[in-house]
């Protein structure tokens, strides 16, 4: 079948493992064309011309993992670590809420510093100081009786990328104690506890071939999260993978038109890396089917400190407090932002 009779399949069924590995091997500019068009229509359809915004809190660059790829990994002894305080990020909301946003992103390293009751005490403290608003954690692997507490205080969504979907490319990105069967489980579970949630992979990680992310296409297809964050991999100097080639920007670009267009109803940004590794990464993938923004609403103070990767862009539109520059760059290519709850399409409150 050709490229753009297994995009219409696409639109239909899920794919087989070989009929994405062919897409994602051997697509043309036009068949990125043809995949972004077909996305752009099916979001619009869905959510109209809307970008939601959240406000992305970066809570703590403390973390137990050493992922091989991550800026903030525990052996980067030259990552300059901070952890914000219940008032901080009390502080950031209130920012945030008179900005006239409605969701605030907590994430994070994995810090053992914070208690499971200060994590639900902050949670339960937002809900309460901002009703109408909506908390998203993304705070990495926790037990079950942990992801239950969070979502008990208040906790209406989380994010955790399962990074890539095969066993022996997950080996290769991170050490031994870590484990993709725990990350898909505790994916099974936040899903289980009713959160909204998301899972997504890089683009481009050392070692990733196309049959992996036709691996990474399969899984999302077949777990079926509310939300997918997809971005491409980007070197961090302090890291083993320092001398490791950025992911491809094209390629980011035609996965996020092939998530769209496998899972219709998806909440799906244009990430920060995909701003970073390009300036016009975020109009680019709001083109090709993503319906997301989440500019950095962190203090400022602790902005250049949350680097997962080198060159991470945290200011200028990229920030929370310069949301009339945001709103005129979507403006350009025909969106508006909105500063609503913005939820997945099926989930009712
Ligand atoms: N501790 C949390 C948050 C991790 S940071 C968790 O485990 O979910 C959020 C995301 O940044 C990660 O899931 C990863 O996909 C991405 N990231 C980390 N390092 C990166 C890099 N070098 N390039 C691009 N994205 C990166």
């Amino acid at each position: 079948m050709d490229n753009i009779s297994l995009l219409d399949k696409l639109e239909k069924q899920l794919l087989e493992k070989q009929e994405f590995v062919s897409l994602i091997s051997s697509y043309t500019e036009k068949d990125a064309e043809y995949a972004a068009e077909k996305a752009r229509a099916i979001a619009q359809s869905i959510y109209g011309k809307s970008v939601y915004i959240r406000g992305l809190i970066e809570v703590s660059n403390y973390c137990k993992n050493d992922c091989y790829y991550c800026g903030i990994r525990r052996s980067n002894l030259k990552c300059e670590r901070y952890r914000l305080t219940k008032e901080d990020i009390l502080e950031c909301c209130e920012h945030g809420s008179q900005l006239g946003l409605h969701t605030f992103v907590l994430q994070g390293g994995e810090d053992l510093h914070y208690t499971c009751g200060e994590i639900c005490d902050i949670v339960s403290s937002i809900k309460k100081l901002h009703p109408d608003c909506c908390v998203t954690l993304s705070i990495g692997e926790k037990s079950f009786e942990e992801y239950k507490a969070y979502r008990e205080a208040g906790a209406d969504r989380y994010l955790l990328r399962h990074e890539t979907a095969n066993e022996w490319h997950y080996s290769k990105l991170h050490p031994e104690s870590m484990s993709l069967k725990n990350r898909m489980n505790c994916l099974l579970q936040l899903k289980e506890l009713g959160y909204q949630t998301g899972a997504g992979m890089m683009i481009g990680t050392p070692f990733q071939t196309a049959e992996h992310l036709a691996e990474d296409m399969l899984y999302l297809g077949t777990l079926k999260p509310h939300m997918v964050g997809i971005g491409p991999f980007i070197p961090h100097k302090d890291t083993p993978f320092a001398k490791e080639k950025s992911g491809d920007v094209d390629l980011t670009v035609f996965l996020l038109s092939l998530s769209r267009i496998m899972l219709p109803h998806a909440l799906i940004p244009a990430t920060t890396a995909l701003g970073t590794a390009s300036g016009t990464g975020r109009e680019r993938g709001i083109l090709a089917g993503a319906n997301v923004v989440m500019p950095n609403l962190s203090p400022m103070s602790v902005r250049k400190k949350y680097m997962l990767y080198d060159g991470k862009i945290s200011t200028g539109s990229e920030s929370a407090d310069a949301l009339k520059d945001l709103a005129k760059r979507m403006e350009s290519i025909g969106y508006h932002i909105d500063l609503s709850r913005g939820d997945h399409a099926d989930y009712k409150q």
